[in-house]
């Protein structure tokens, strides 16, 4: 299978990586060049708990060379994911079928806008990765891969994407309800990555007081209220309690937001939270505490 990734950061990198000891042509596709340098010199190190694996997919910053591809998994941050379909538009042929397994509100939509939705997959990965430097990052936690077509069909197709990734070392579910699994982790991301950011707290830390339990109590609330009339159900206490099991799960984690925040970069919080204020108003909910949050994460965005 040819593939190529789109955004070969810490999760690009993991994906390709492992992928381009499966697959027959696997190309990561990255604008970071000296990234895309390092690993076409010495290979992409992906550190594991107790050992380090090198593998050798071809990088580019161009995908003029690579041309239409079997399978496309778009792994730039969410807020990219316009500006890198139309800069990689070369890779999507009529059969490409393109995967997204990123975070945030609005992928599918914003994907659908330059490829056939019947060809688009998404859902969710549990596995976590950080950039340690150019063609070197870290596996850094390890779960399930649930996937689902964007629009509801039965096509076959998708079992042999979750056959190559399961080959890679991928474990991955298919699922019937691709919305449900976006809305859980968005919900998740809604509830911890935003306070992370602004506190300067690990997410464990949240749970170590009730102003911060409360705040995220109120947040998800909110999402649950919004993915409902998006058509997604969901019982608030059952979501509030799922979050806060997530939160102590990865104590010792940093959000992707706050790292973000502490590196001074671009976060994701207009397609987490932003995008619940966002999808809320459409449907007169009030949205305050995601109000808030998103204000405040971009503001320190801005103080960079
Ligand atoms: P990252 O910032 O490490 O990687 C994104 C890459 O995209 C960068 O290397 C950047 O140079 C590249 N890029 C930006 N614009 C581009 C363009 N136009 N064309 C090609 N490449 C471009 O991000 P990440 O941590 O790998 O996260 C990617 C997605 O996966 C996000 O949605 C994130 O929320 C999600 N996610 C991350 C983790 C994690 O542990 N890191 C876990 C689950 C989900």
């Amino acid at each position: 299978m040819k593939i190529a990734i789109i955004g070969a950061g810490a999760m690009g990198s993991l994906y390709g990586g492992y992928l381009s000891r499966v697959s027959s042509k696997v190309y990561l596709v990255d604008v970071w060049q000296q990234h895309v340098d390092a690993i076409n010199e010495e290979g992409l190190k992906i550190d594991e708990k107790d050992h380090a694996v090198i593998v050798k997919p071809e990088a580019v910053n161009d995908a003029a060379s690579v041309g239409p591809v079997d399978l496309a998994i778009i792994f730039v941050k969410s807020i990219n994911t316009p500006a890198a379909m139309e800069k990689n538009a070369v890779i999507f042929g009529p059969n490409t079928l393109i995967l997204s397994l990123q975070n945030g509100y609005g992928n599918i939509e914003k994907i659908a806008k330059y490829a056939d939705i019947n060809n688009i997959i998404a859902g969710t990965t549990a596995h976590g990765a950080t950039m340690i430097e150019p063609a070197h990052i870290k596996h850094a936690g390890c779960g399930e891969t649930n996937i689902g077509w964007a629009k509801s069909k039965n096509d076959k197709r998708i079992y042999e994407i979750s056959e190559v990734l399961n080959s890679a070392g991928f474990k991955t579910v298919v699922s019937d309800n691709v919305m449900e699994l976006i809305w859980s982790k968005l919900i998740i991301n809604v509830g911890i990555n935003a306070l992370t950011a602004i506190l300067k707290l690990k997410n464990g830390d949240l749970l170590a007081g009730n102003e911060t339990k409360d705040l995220m109590r109120m947040s998800v609330n909110e999402a649950v209220k919004v993915a409902k009339a998006k058509g997604t159900e969901f019982n608030g206490s059952d979501m509030v309690k799922k979050v806060m099991d997530v939160a102590f799960a990865t104590s010792e984690n940093k959000s992707s937001m706050l790292q973000d925040i502490l590196n001074g970069r671009k976060t994701e919080i207009d397609t987490i939270n932003g995008a619940i204020v966002n999808e809320g108003e459409k449907f007169s909910i009030d949205t305050p505490v995601n109000l808030i949050l998103t204000n405040l994460v971009k503001a320190l965005e801005k103080s960079k």
